[in-house]
């Protein structure tokens, strides 16, 4: 990887009247392409010799961070390894080919596919039923909440507009909750991180339509207390919503249903097999419990949407499924959870650990433990770029200063995980021996600091041409 040979844009690269190809001679005779169908100028595009446009690529490809190059404990996102079998099975003509307006007795396999999957999903989960329509956890977010809107609609019981969400929720809760035409209302967590009932208490009355909650939650805890918060919200005629964006800590120890959720979302492509990041495909089923069915889209006339979702993931989902099989699925929620208890109990000498408990799946550190040195979970997040590790989720959850939140994942090897664990204990000693080199991290990558605020406000996503003469 060599980007000041190659150069970073394949336009730079150019040089007037070079070529990667060769027609061959035109055996068809010519026709005038008429003017007003023409352009003025020929379009600007780079004129490279192949080698180049190959070396460009490839190199820059090498660039990119993925689970299939390096660990990637983000947490909350859930990065784990999708096995490459699954994407074999994704891209198998029979299933890739497919439209979807095809007859049903065409493509009686694929719908073999949808029918297995929502009765493993509904078995996973203890709900009755599910959707596969959604194309993302926002979408099943907002499916889902519709579904409770028009489930008090046809009640006749209109005043329910708000949303309870608690304040350390994903930002999706309370975006689809606000698109949906609802109003959030935010609950308190208690000082050791779960819902504060009491506050709970205060805020439900007839007006409230759901109760959306993740658990574990956003800070990686397991909320004991959703019998009791269930029963309250229940109570007073609301119906309880399930984030299952995460739901691998969950698999084989327990399910939504059983705990009294009335609907929910799977984000398939965090717990079952499929690479996502940067806005890659998704899938966010969802389900309901009996008495609900009816209002899954297609279902019924007061249903929403008609169509399958996005088939390859859920294709991908499946075969994970099914691969691991009844037996073996037991296994991811236990090993997620020990992962990550593991690395959270080595390195909280050195960080800070706010909420010193027994984590599921993923936990939050507030920086490191010596404050002394001026280093933030930002250089920390930078230098371990240096050492080959993807960082971190940073400054998230908004509860503490210097969150630095950790899912190491169910799917990764004690010596990986022993590997990141020393690095980190490494940035630690090198922030009190010589903190200049963590502030001033990274130093190993192609591009050093960026400017995050002018990138996200002024973002240059396209290349301007020189004009001649310029
Ligand atoms: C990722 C995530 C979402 C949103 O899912 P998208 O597929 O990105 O829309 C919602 N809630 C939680 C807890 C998540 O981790």
């Amino acid at each position: 990887m060599n980007n000041r040979l190659y150069g970073n844009l394949i336009f730079e690269l150019s040089h007037p009247g070079r070529r990667a190809c060769s027609l061959p001679e035109n055996r068809f005779g010519s026709y005038e392409v008429p003017d007003d169908m023409r352009r003025s100028q020929d379009a600007a595009l780079p004129e490279c010799d192949e080698l180049t446009v190959v070396r460009h690529y490839t190199n820059h490809s090498a660039n990119n961070f993925g689970v299939n190059n390096g660990f990637y404990p983000l947490g909350s996102c859930t990065m784990k390894y999708n096995p490459a079998i699954n994407e074999e099975v994704a891209a198998m003509p029979e299933f890739a080919n497919l439209h979807p307006l095809q007859p049903a007795d065409t493509c009686r396999g694929a719908l073999d596919v949808y029918d297995g999957l929502q009765r493993a999903l509904s078995e996973i989960s203890g709900l009755a039923k599910f959707t596969l329509n959604p194309f993302a956890g926002a979408h099943g977010e907002l499916t889902g909440l519709m579904i409770i809107r028009t489930y008090h609609e046809r009640r006749g019981d209109t005043r329910r507009t708000k949303v309870i969400v608690p304040d350390s929720a994903h930002g999706t809760n309370p975006a689809s909750a606000a698109v949906c035409g609802l109003d959030v209302v935010q609950v308190k967590s208690t000082p050791e991180g779960i819902v504060d009932v009491d506050d709970l208490r205060s805020l439900l009355d007839d007006t409230v339509a759901a109760m959306m909650m993740t658990n574990p939650n956003t800070l990686g805890l397991f909320e004991r207390n959703i019998p009791e918060i269930a029963s309250l919200v229940h109570g007073c005629g609301a119906l309880m919503y399930y984030d299952g964006a995460n739901l691998n800590p969950m698999l084989g120890v327990c399910r939504p249903g059983d705990m009294g959720f009335d609907v929910m979302h799977i984000n398939l492509h965090k717990t079952f097999s499929t690479p996502h990041g940067g806005g890659g495909p998704g899938a966010g089923p969802v389900g309901v419990r009996k008495g609900l069915e009816d209002l899954l889209p297609g279902e019924s006339e007061l249903s929403v949407g008609p169509y399958h979702g996005n088939f390859a993931v859920l294709l991908r989902a499946y075969a994970y499924i099914l691969t691991l099989g009844r037996e073996h699925i037991k296994e991811v929620g236990p090993l997620a959870t020990l992962n990550a208890n593991y690395i959270k109990e080595s390195l909280k000498d050195v960080y800070e650990l706010p909420i010193d408990k027994t984590c599921m799946h993923e936990f939050v550190f507030d920086g490191l433990k010596d404050k002394s040195t001026g280093v933030t979970t930002m250089d920390v997040a930078k230098r371990l770029l240096d050492y080959g590790y993807h960082a971190p989720t940073i400054y998230f959850p908004l509860l503490f200063h210097e969150s630095l939140m950790v899912e190491p994942t169910e799917s990764e090897s004690k010596d990986t995980i022993d590997g990141f664990i020393s690095v980190m204990r490494r940035i630690a000693e090198e922030a009190a021996s010589e903190p200049e080199t963590v502030r001033s991290a990274p130093h190993n990558t192609p591009i050093g600091r960026v400017d995050d605020v002018l990138a996200a406000k002024r973002p240059v996503v396209t290349y301007r041409q020189m004009e001649a003469g310029e």
